[in-house]
């Protein structure tokens, strides 16, 4: 895996979406456009080009920072605190 930062290479297994929605949405009974997927807790919440950002709102409110993408065919891991980016 690609060294961006500590955080991202603290990842040694990619956490997965257990279901592709952002449950933060759903409650609000919002839409999002992308899902990321945190991968210090496990939960999937909607990108930044999303209405409402819950994926960012998470990493600053529970100080997880890294997420990856959740969405079919990307393979990357962003973190937050960095502004790092890196493929798997
Ligand atoms: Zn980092
Ligand atoms: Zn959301
Ligand atoms: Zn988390």
């Amino acid at each position: 895996m690609a060294s961006a930062c500590a955080h991202i290479d603290a990842v040694q297994t990619v956490v997965h979406a257990k279901a592709r929605v952002c449950d933060e949405c759903v409650k609000i009974q919002s839409q999002w456009l992308h899902l990321r997927t945190c991968q210090t807790c496990g939960v999937t919440r909607c990108c930044d080009s999303s209405p409402n950002r819950h994926a960012s709102r998470h990493a600053r409110e529970s100080h997880h920072p890294v997420i990856a993408s959740a969405e079919p065919g990307q393979r990357w891991l962003y973190c937050y605190p960095d502004d790092g980016f890196a493929e798997y």
